[in-house]
């Protein structure tokens, strides 16, 4: 951001409170906190960053009072060249950017991105052939009757994904997700001895299971994933593979995941979100081949509600960002700064999942430090430390209170975090935990929330962080009267 543009950005932001203001004061200062509390903490979520001014200022307007239900040139409502225009151009920048057939750019978030990729491929391959069957070229000629046949021949409606505690998500068929009710689940894991993908061992399970849609992707896999071998045992057990970026879209973007690591030209369906590494709106995608293009397109009104125009031209925004060499540099930054971090914890004695990293996240074990991850989570956020709890391969702590911490590196790089800070703040990490005690229950035995953290860790710790955060301002040159 330049000088001139942070003080336009400045002015525009001032105004806006003030109108805000003007009708309810109270979201204008929660707005206002916020920068300050974002400004003000080492933001370690993995799943977070911090968006340009420019793709921030393009939410806030009247793109957003448009309905555009259909797709571009197909609309059930009147009046939206303009939303074709925004929506054309944030998908051209898409297909570009990633090198995709097709791009969906309407999906509210990665969730919604998912339901429509599932959706896309059961009408793709379980829908068709039964239509024809029926005699039928489209689900509007089926009779009530043969809808019935129809719900009879949905045979295959088998998802394999990754479990939830080896790092999948919670839409790849975990039990209580929607994705687990829909479809017959199973899951693969990692390999117990080192945490990392075993491919064979996936194929095992593929052979067995013969899913119709295998699901590859992670929110907490510290590795890169060889997508090449992904389809390779999709192809081999006729299954279709969705790839959900989610969390690494910016590194695909950035070229730092290339050749059999790009999910792109081996995911049938990659869906992902816009506000993770790629570091747009909050929003979601689907990329797809040209097989499932019509499909995915059928996305609203199927699945979706209408389109967020504001938010998909705050999209073609973010994918005109993700296109420079700035950002080729973010992404490899991202990814150099995980490994400093990872080098940081582990030359300190601190236990890693698969022992390091090569993406943009860290796992630690804090069950090393005698705490499970909801305590060394509290624990640091009272450092001024925001991470998030996570669970560990075959968590002894369960889902709620599990037995990691998980860390990543797009948002802090974001604001020019290089190798000396993430390395400090690896050190201001581990002196946290390893002040931390666990407590005890009312009854005497081990807590797993409550903890003790020793008096002046806190202050310490979070004086260490405001060094760092004021040589590396978060949007510099804003500034709010
Ligand atoms: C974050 C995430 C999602 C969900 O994204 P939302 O925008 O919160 O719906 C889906 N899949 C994966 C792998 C994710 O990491």
């Amino acid at each position: 951001m330049t000088d001139s543009v942070a003080a336009t950005a400045s002015t525009a932001y001032d105004a806006a409170l003030k109108v805000i203001a003007s009708v309810e004061p109270r979201i204008a200062e929660a707005t206002r906190r916020e920068l300050e509390d974002q400004r003000g903490s080492l933001k370690l979520i993995a799943s977070e960053n911090y968006a340009s001014p420019a793709v921030l200022l393009t939410m806030g307007t009247w793109l957003s009072d448009k309905y555009a239900e259909g797709t571009v040139g197909h609309r059930f409502y009147a009046g939206c060249q303009n939303v074709d225009t925004v929506e054309s151009l944030a998908a051209e920048h898409a297909r570009e950017l990633f090198g995709a057939d097709y791009a969906y750019v309407q999906p509210h978030s990665g969730i919604d991105a998912n339901l429509v990729a599932f959706w896309s491929i059961l009408a793709n391959r379980v829908e068709t052939p039964a239509l024809a069957k029926l005699g039928a070229k489209n689900v509007n000629e089926l009779t009530e009757a043969d809808w019935e046949t129809l719900r009879g021949e949905l045979g295959n409606q088998r998802l394999l994904g990754m479990s939830l505690d080896a790092g999948g998500h919670l839409t790849h068929g975990f039990r209580p997700n929607i994705s687990g009710k829909m479809f017959h689940q199973q899951q693969y894991g990692t390999d117990p001895a080192t945490g990392l993908l075993d491919y064979d061992a996936v194929a095992a399970k593929a052979r067995e299971f013969k899913p119709l849609i295998m699901v590859a992707g992670y929110s907490a896999y510290p590795r890169r994933v060889n997508f090449a071998k992904m389809r390779e045992i999709a192809d081999e057990v006729g299954a279709v593979l969705m790839v959900d970026m989610a969390h690494f879209a910016g590194l695909v973007a950035g070229k730092v995941f290339t050749g059999d690591e790009d999910p792109i030209p081996f995911g049938h369906v990659v869906t992902t979100t816009t506000h993770k590494s790629l570091r747009g709106p909050r929003g979601g995608m689907v990329l797809a081949q040209k097989e499932f293009a019509a499909d995915v397109d059928r996305g609203c009104p199927m699945v979706l509600g209408g389109p967020l125009s504001h938010v998909m031209a705050a999209k073609a925004v973010a994918l005109a960002e993700a296109r420079t060499d700035e950002f080729k540099a973010y992404a490899q930054n991202v990814a150099d700064n995980a490994k400093t971090l990872a080098d940081g914890f582990m030359s300190r004695g601190t236990k890693l999942v698969t022992d390091g990293t090569d993406n943009h996240l860290v796992l630690l074990d804090v069950s090393s430090y005698g705490l499970t991850g909801r305590q060394a989570e509290s624990a640091l956020l009272d450092a001024g430390v925001v991470t998030n709890r996570n669970s560990v391969p075959n968590d002894a702590n369960g889902a709620w209170y599990t037995s990691g911490v998980r860390l990543g590196t797009p948002a802090l790089t974001t604001r020019g975090f290089g190798k000396d800070e993430f390395d400090k703040v690896s050190e201001l990490i581990v002196d946290v935990l390893s002040n931390t005690q666990p407590g005890v229950t009312k009854a005497g035995s081990p807590s797993k929330a409550s903890y003790k953290l020793a008096d002046g860790v806190a202050d310490r710790v979070r004086a260490a962080s405001a060094e760092l955060l004021d040589a590396n301002p978060l949007y510099p040159g804003l500034q709010l009267s």
